[in-house]
């Protein structure tokens, strides 16, 4: 009796995890996407200099900006010089977003947690363009640069890299991507608007 109730459990489905049931997908399971993974907020390397979440480097998107990303990665691997991306944030939890917020209280550049940020909806992406060792390209700031040089409209740059933030801006619109004005590095998949902000706990690796 005792095995046949094992074997019963055995047949059974896996359950779905909540990032999974909220149809948010870890980019690096993705075989369409080549891409690094270099999540600047679960290590000390970012504007807070504090790890925001610990997640190593798992890197979850909804299943629509995947989809996006797919194309963002077919159109960059078309190019005459062609490359990849590293992605610097995907989905980040709502209380993530408050630690943010706690950091930097100043609605310009941190979305207020009652507003929520456009990444709780596993919506938005940071990257940067880089070659297919991870190196990246030249571009105007790094990331989370709070100054006009990270301006999509920012002219005072070298050609190169008026070239490559052209190049990338491009790409994800594209792709389906729109693009924030005051951060060159952040793109918003259409849609996000009709995505539930989400509070589901990235996986910690230990
Ligand atoms: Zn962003």
């Amino acid at each position: 009796m005792k095995h046949v109730f094992l074997l019963l459990l055995c047949a059974m489905p896996l359950a779905a995890s909540p990032l999974e049931d909220a149809n948010l997908v870890d980019v690096q399971t993705v075989e369409e996407l080549p891409v690094f993974v270099s999540l600047r907020y679960a290590t000390p390397n970012n504007f807070t200099g504090k790890p925001i979440y610990n997640t190593g480097t798992a890197c979850y998107l909804h299943k629509e900006a995947v989809e996006g990303l797919k194309k963002a990665v077919a159109l960059a691997a078309e190019q005459e010089e062609p490359f990849t991306f590293c992605l610097w944030d995907c989905y980040r939890p709502a209380s993530a977003q408050k630690k943010l917020w706690t950091a930097k209280p100043n609605p310009n550049y941190v979305a207020p947690p009652k507003k929520g940020s456009r990444h709780s909806r596993g919506m938005s992406v940071d990257l940067i363009p880089c070659d297919f060792n991870g190196t990246p390209l030249k571009m105007p700031t790094d990331f989370d640069n709070f100054t006009p040089r990270a301006h999509m409209d920012y002219q005072k740059l070298p050609k190169d890299v008026l070239k490559n933030r052209e190049t990338l801006k491009k790409i994800m619109t594209q792709a389906g991507f729109t693009y924030t004005r005051t951060e060159w590095w952040h793109f918003d998949k259409t849609g996000w608007k009709n995505k539930p902000l989400l509070d589901i706990p990235l996986e910690t690796e230990n």
